[in-house]
């Protein structure tokens, strides 16, 4: 389950050189787009310079955050992984 959210984040609508979303002129639908990961940094540079200096400051709120969804409850769905918290 974390893997196919993990890949479904790579998956947005493009956007135009202005931010706004990009539709095709044919169809009229969204006009998809692969992007890549939120953060890609090393930690002896946020260690140096911090997390705004980095560009990492919304990960780092949201590692300090409580997780949305715990552990154990995307453990239970899935039987490989239930078996390791058993
Ligand atoms: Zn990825």
């Amino acid at each position: 389950m974390v893997l196919v959210e993990h890949e479904l984040y790579h998956a947005a609508q493009e956007t135009d050189a202005f931010g706004a979303p990009k539709f095709s002129k044919s169809t009229g639908r969204p006009i998809f787009t692969i992007r890549g990961h939120d953060v890609e940094e090393f930690v002896g540079v946020v260690r140096r310079y911090g997390a705004d200096a980095a560009g990492v400051r919304a990960m780092v709120d949201a590692a300090n955050q409580k997780p949305e969804i715990a552990r154990v409850q995307i453990a239970h769905p899935c039987g490989t992984c239930q078996l390791r918290v058993a």
